[in-house]
């Protein structure tokens, strides 16, 4: 590892406009039943305890310089699509409350229609923050219709999850967070999992890979059907995020593990599985993860102990990306498996 080259990075970070929204550096803590249990040394990296609600998570990272760079631009709306259940769409809203931009999200729902959707969870709380919201019954509609609207009017625009070249500094930067707090705990970590949907995690946890020249393996788990383009795509972004900060190094598709077993029958739709993993880590931890994307990623992270392909005794760092609305979201999010 260069420190000289992260010292670099971090300078040049430090120039990106950046509002603050979440407190840093979120908890980071090993897991001593699971632990025991799996033979494993398991840290969680708690991005579910982020703020600046209580149902926190990974997009906020994101947001911190995704709306610092709106407002720079001059903004005073910005608009962003996602599911219907959207974490990062709540998210959004909340932020672009807190510095006077008017959020409009338009969102999708493939599983039901769009007249009877459920008034709960994220979707509910949208409303509650005043967001303006569209919905329409399919994802190619919801896009269609929110680039017709940014070409009509002069709107910031935040691509589905957060996942922009801007947005990949949140977890560029929670990389060197992680690695700090590893050093502190004297922890030499061999493995990073985590959930993985737009991509904008994996491309800011890989571009700080790079930087730091870091041996750690990151597993990202699909949380619904991705293309073979993924990887390049996620790779692009990394780069293009390097680029834009000025670093002269660029990250390989070839340093992702992307695992497409877990996410089935779909995103959004939960697996027996998934909801094992939630009960496991529930009543051995008593820590909650949710049914979208956390549930599906510990399932991995547990298949992947069984089957030696995390060798014994290994470090793991599972990160905790939040998500917990959905456990308040109906039982067609839920599932019927749990409890
Ligand atoms: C959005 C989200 C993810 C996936 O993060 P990406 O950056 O979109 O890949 C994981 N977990 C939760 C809870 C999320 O809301």
């Amino acid at each position: 590892m260069s420190d000289a080259s992260i010292c670099q990075a971090k300078e040049k970070l430090s120039k990106l406009p950046k509002i603050n929204i979440g407190f840093y550096p979120t908890p980071f803590h090993k897991l001593d039943h699971l632990s025991e249990l799996l033979g494993i040394n398991l840290y969680l990296k708690r991005e579910d305890l982020s703020g600046f609600s209580p149902f926190g998570g990974n997009k906020i990272r994101k947001l911190e310089y995704i709306i610092a760079d709106a407002i720079q631009k001059g903004f005073t709306k910005a608009i962003t699509f996602g599911a219907i259940q959207s974490n990062h769409a709540m998210q959004t809203a909340a932020a672009c409350r807190k510095y006077n931009l008017e959020p409009i999200l338009y969102l999708h729902d493939e599983y039901d229609n769009a007249t009877k959707q459920k008034f709960n969870g994220n979707f509910w709380l949208d409303s509650v923050l005043g967001a303006e919201i569209h919905t329409y019954p399919s994802k190619q509609e919801a896009e269609q219709n929110a680039i017709r609207r940014i070409e009509e009017e002069s709107i910031y625009y935040i691509p589905s999850g957060g996942a922009s070249i801007i947005g990949t500094a949140g977890f560029f930067d929670a990389f060197f967070e992680i690695q700090n707090q590893a050093f502190e705990n004297n922890v030499k970590i061999d493995y990073i999992y985590h959930a993985s949907g737009s991509g904008g995690t994996l491309a800011g946890l890989l571009a700080g890979k790079t930087v730091g020249q870091s041996p750690i393996e990151i597993i990202s788990i699909a949380v619904g059907e991705k293309d073979d383009t993924y990887e390049e795509t996620v790779t692009e972004k990394a780069n293009q995020f390097l680029q834009l900060i000025d670093l002269p190094i660029r990250s390989s598709a070839q340093d992702i593990h992307f695992n497409r077993e877990f996410y089935l029958p779909g995103y959004g739709l939960p697996n027996m599985g998934a909801s094992n993993a939630i009960k496991l880590l529930a009543q051995k931890e008593g820590i909650l993860l949710d049914p979208v994307y956390t549930g599906k990623a510990f399932q991995a992270l547990l298949k992947h102990v069984e089957e030696g392909r995390i060798p014994q005794n290994s470090t793991v760092v599972f990160l905790h990306t939040g998500g917990s609305l959905a456990l308040f979201s109906g039982t067609d999010v839920i599932g019927p498996w749990l409890p």
